[in-house]
This record gives C-alpha cells, sequence and structure tokens, in this order.
C-alpha cells in the first residue's frame, strides 16, 4: 500500500509517518522529495481546508496515488487570528522560519500574558479516485514573550501548549506527536485511509 504525501517539509514527513505508519502496517509513504521537477502549488486558498485539497489534489494528479496533504495555521488572538493561513509567509513570500518568528515576537511585543492566547490548526485532505475527505485537528496554548527550545520547527519555540510549561519546541518529538494539532488530524486520516486502502 502506497500514498503520496505532498509536501518535501522534512519535519512534516517525520511527523506524519510517526502516526500513519504505526496505524496502517505496511504503508509505504512517498513524498515531492521522492520526485523531481515537482510543479509547485500555489497556496492561495482562502482557508487551511482549501490549501489542503489544492496540494492533495495536484499531488494524486500528478502521481495518481492516494494522496495527503496538510496545511497548518497559527492563530493569535490578540492578532485577531493572523497569521492563519499566511502563516508561511508572515514575515514576506520568502519569509525563514526565524523571520516569521521575530516578526510574530515583534508583533506580540508587550502584551499581557492572559492576552497572549492562541491556536495551531491543522487541515488535512485526502484525494484519490473518486475520494475527497478532509479532517482538522486543533490545540490551544499560548504566545512566549521570547523563543525557547531547539525541537520541531516553525513557530514551534514561541507556542507553549495549554497544560505545559515547555515550548513545542522542549516536548520530545513524540510529546509533540501525541498532542499536536498534526496529530490530532492525523490520528482521524489514519482512521480514513485505513478504510480506503485495509
Ligand atoms: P504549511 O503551509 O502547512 O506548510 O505551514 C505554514 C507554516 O506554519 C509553516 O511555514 C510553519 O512555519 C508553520 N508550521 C506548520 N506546522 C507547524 C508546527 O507543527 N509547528 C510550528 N510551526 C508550524
Amino acid at each position: 500500500m502506497k500514498i503520496f504525501l505532498a509536501t518535501n517539509n522534512r519535519h512534516k514527513i517525520e511527523e506524519i509517518s510517526a502516526i500513519l505508519q504505526p496505524a496502517i502496517p505496511g504503508l509505504e509513504i512517498t513524498t515531492i522529495n521522492d520526485y523531481t521537477n515537482f510543479p509547485k502549488v500555489e497556496e492561495d486558498a482562502p482557508t487551511l481546508q482549501g490549501n489542503a485539497l489544492l496540494k492533495a489534489h495536484a499531488g494524486y494528479k500528478e502521481t495518481g496515488l492516494l494522496t495527503v496533504a496538510d496545511d497548518t495555521g497559527l492563530e493569535v488572538f490578540y492578532l485577531a487570528l493572523q497569521p492563519g493561513v499566511f502563516s508561511a509567509r508572515y514575515a514576506g513570500p520568502e519569509a525563514t522560519y526565524a523571520d516569521n518568528n521575530t516578526k510574530l515576537l515583534q508583533a506580540m511585543n508587550g502584551v499581557p500574558p492572559r492576552r497572549r492566547n492562541a491556536r495551531f490548526r491543522c487541515a488535512v485532505a485526502i484525494v484519490g479516485k473518486g475520494i475527497e475527505k478532509t479532517a482538522e485537528g486543533q490545540i490551544d496554548g499560548f504566545i512566549r514573550e521570547s523563543a525557547r527550545g531547539s525541537g520541531g520547527f516553525g513557530y514551534d519555540p514561541l507556542f507553549v501548549p495549554a497544560g505545559y510549561d515547555r515550548t513545542y519546541a522542549e516536548l520530545t518529538a513524540e510529546e509533540k506527536n501525541i498532542i499536536s494539532h498534526r496529530a490530532r488530524a492525523f490520528v482521524q486520516a489514519a482512521d480514513m485511509l485505513k478504510g480506503m486502502l485495509l
């Protein structure tokens, strides 16, 4: 059994494989990294779910394999749920994780702890022959006043999940992958995939 995971982000590939492969014995996962000149998908939908669907449809069209894609956004309540769907491009079209984190810390400069609530949301789409399914996972937390931790990626050093005193970047990969927005979405996706593949 083989699926196509429409990403080239090695952090996402690790996190998603760690959920799907134990849940679906024998599952083989190919990614954009296994292809040369994979066409770039413009992620210009107004919602996370819309972008996940764009990526999953493009992946299915290109590979013919049952395709899974995710799109994630960090929603900060003080910033009226920004950066949200623009999380990857928050500090500009070519922004690095560090650029985005710096911009977020600046935007939250001086904001008191009780107003630093945020949530991660992850939308997953599964597309195949006659198949179009979506799932979503989210987790509440808050934005720290400075970065801490070296694990994970993206906004992980700034995000403390509710009930924890460590950032995502200070959790082990296993800890993050039990509670995360992505884990919550992909546990549902694993069930859907089981029904399609097994
Ligand atoms: P994407 O569009 O789903 O690739 O994600 C948008 C942006 O959200 C990425 O560029 C990352 O900065 C950030 N992001 C996605 N997932 C995570 C995560 O699990 N932790 C921290 N940041 C993330």
